[in-house]
């Protein structure tokens, strides 16, 4: 099975509750409620590509001549969130099994084939990049779903965000040097400098929970 839910008395997910919760940070925002939250059974291939990632970014910041402690040390793993439609009954009554509607149903595609690339622009004025769009808060990832949908999934994730490439005056001089980054991030936000932040390498993302939850209005 790949997804298990995590009952009130489980400490995981307090812990996923808080976290959603504290970056939530719309104040004005819709209102929300947190149907279920459901615990990712990664398969150990999955996790073991996941792992391949971290080694070959840790590797490559060893090989550099650039200093980067935090990918050196552990490929600069970050928790991050990615919202997506649920289009099945997934959470309702305790249901935990992915429905088959692909690709019609994105969080029960993401669970069993991984993150796709997409070509995405991480703000008006940036240039088009291959990867998945992660955000460092749910309230985020919640707007940067533009969608209409009430009900929605939220998936936190293990990231390893490698070497980022910040803004536009970092950007590579030629297109060759491009692929020595690991991910691409957007203009520094309100909270923190890493709001959004493109993973160019969908299997450096691990989903870890999905949260279905409900918003007042879309
Ligand atoms: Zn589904």
């Amino acid at each position: 099975m790949p997804l298990s839910e995590l009952g009130p008395e489980d400490s995981g997910r307090n812990i996923v509750d808080i976290i959603f919760k504290s970056s939530w940070l719309r104040k004005d925002g819709p209102l929300y409620k947190i149907e279920r939250i459901l615990k990712v059974h990664n398969t150990q291939r999955t996790i073991q590509r996941f792992e391949d990632c971290r080694d070959a970014v840790k590797s490559h910041a060893h090989a550099s001549t650039r200093k980067e402690p935090r990918s050196a040390a552990d490929g600069n793993e970050l928790l991050r969130f990615h919202c997506t439609t649920v289009s099945c009954s997934l959470g309702s009554r305790g249901s935990t099994s992915l429905c088959s509607n692909i690709p019609g149903c994105r969080v029960c595609t993401i669970i069993r084939h991984g993150f796709h690339a997409k070509t995405l622009r991480l703000g008006s004025g940036s240039n088009e990049i291959k990867g998945v769009r992660t955000t460092a808060s749910s309230g985020r990832a919640h707007d940067a779903l533009r969608c209409f949908d009430q009900r929605r999934a939220m998936l936190v994730c293990r990231v390893i965000a490698g070497r980022v490439r910040r803004g536009q005056s970092d950007a590579p001089e030629d297109e060759n040097d491009s692929c020595s980054y690991d991910s691409v991030a957007g203009a520094a936000g309100v909270y923190t400098n890493l709001d959004d932040l493109a993973v160019l390498n969908p299997k450096a993302i691990l989903p870890c929970f999905v949260v279905i939850y409900k918003v007042s209005e879309p």
